[in-house]
């Protein structure tokens, strides 16, 4: 007798991130490991070449992190102890983490933003702040400019991405990227820092790299008294080696590609999901093709049939990983207990992290699998 054979519904299995090294990422490697010289060097250097030109600044400083950007974007700024920078609550801790190593203070805001030295923006999930003013609204540049409060750009979701006619990264006084495993790019490990203020820059290239008064390559590499070098602040270890840009320069070549593929599963979403019960859908200010889509976050409401710690659950049995952007700042441990912060002080944070869920959003994920998920949402919510 034959085995009677069932359909069966093919289970998946969907993770959250996935990251794309398809194109000379290997190659350029190659390049750096045959060179002899592993930090930084000339693909640092053609990495902070590419990338001022991709985003369209003055200048673009490489550094080892996003958080190392953030913390030498305050530092170059003037902020020091006893400052106030305004941070919003709705971000991972790097935003707010910077301003202590600095002995400065946080001052944290709930998710639209309030006498302070520096504000942080967050250019949250990849979509440009209102950083413009058009019409009768006041752009954030604008309004800071008046308060005489200087800008720090967290664009660790926002590369690339543009706001009105300009790219994020020649906006503020200071814009940070990152480009850690999981971002729109990536190097591994790594950052960028970008500005059009020389003297900001003149004191990021000096603070990277141990307060030396010119970096390695330079020291190696230029005639006459190589071996000398001066030491004008103590500065910190925060240069990107080669081998990291040289992913990053390969990252670049197909960052727009990649961004296109993200749009691609966004605008699925938008369209699928619409209309499914007790769940709010990502709000856009800015047109599709000037959002970077590092995440794709979608709201819960109170009117949802589960709550999001079942619906993850219920996702990952399905095999589809998910994530929350963010536990906010304000109920994290060192800061609620630090300074004292309550809640009910973020309502608008609060409404947000109760029901957020972070859908997969990355090139790869095919028109299957997209499906896959909108089916699982419409039958666990709808
Ligand atoms: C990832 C991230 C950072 C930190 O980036 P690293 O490169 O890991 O230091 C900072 N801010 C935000 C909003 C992030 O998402």
């Amino acid at each position: 007798m034959e085995e009677q054979v069932l359909p069966r519904k093919t289970a998946q299995r969907i993770p959250f991130c996935k990251v794309q090294c398809q194109g000379n990422e290997g190659a350029y490697v190659r390049e750096v490991l045959e060179s002899g010289w592993l930090t930084t060097a000339g693909k640092t250097q053609l990495f902070e070449e590419r990338f001022a030109e991709t985003v369209q600044a003055r200048f673009a400083l490489a550094v080892n992190s996003c958080t190392a950007a953030l913390h030498l974007g305050l530092e170059a700024l003037g902020i020091g102890p006893g400052d106030k920078v305004l941070v919003p609550t709705m971000t991972f801790t790097a935003s707010a983490e910077v301003v202590r190593y600095l002995g400065a203070d946080p001052v944290f805001l709930d998710v639209e933003y309030g006498s302070c030295q520096v504000l942080v923006v967050v250019h949250f999930g990849g979509q440009s702040a209102k950083m413009l003013s058009e019409g009768n609204e006041n752009g954030i540049l604008d309004i800071c400019q008046q308060r005489g409060l200087r800008i720090l750009e967290d664009a660790a979701h926002a590369f690339p991405a543009q706001c009105g006619p300009r790219m994020v990264g020649s906006i503020g006084d200071v814009t940070c990227f990152s480009f850690y495993a999981n971002k729109t790019i990536t190097t591994g490990e790594g950052g960028m820092l970008t500005t059009n203020d020389e003297s900001i820059a003149r004191r990021v290239k000096v603070m990277r790299l141990h307060g030396i008064d010119r970096d390695i390559w330079r020291r190696f590499t230029s005639a006459g008294s190589s071996w000398e070098y001066d030491v004008v602040a103590p500065g910190y270890k925060y240069n990107m080696p080669d081998i990291n840009a040289a992913i990053g320069l390969a990252q670049l070549e197909n960052a727009w590609q990649m961004r296109a593929g993200r749009q691609r599963c966004a605008e699925f979403y938008m369209d699928r999901l619409a209309g499914l019960p007790g769940v709010d859908l990502p709000r856009f200010h800015v047109p599709h093709k000037d959002h970077a889509w590092h995440l794709f976050g979608i709201v819960l409401t109170p009117e949802a049939k589960i709550g999001r710690n079942h619906l993850i659950e219920l996702l990952a049995e399905r095999g589809i990983g998910t994530s929350v952007h963010y536990k906010p700042l304000h109920r994290m441990t060192y800061y609620r207990d630090h300074y004292r912060l309550d809640p009910a002080g973020f309502p608008e944070a609060e409404r947000i992290w109760q029901g957020c869920v972070s859908l997969p959003i990355y090139p790869a994920l095919t028109g299957d699998e997209l499906e896959y998920i909108a089916d699982a949402l419409w039958d666990i919510l709808g």
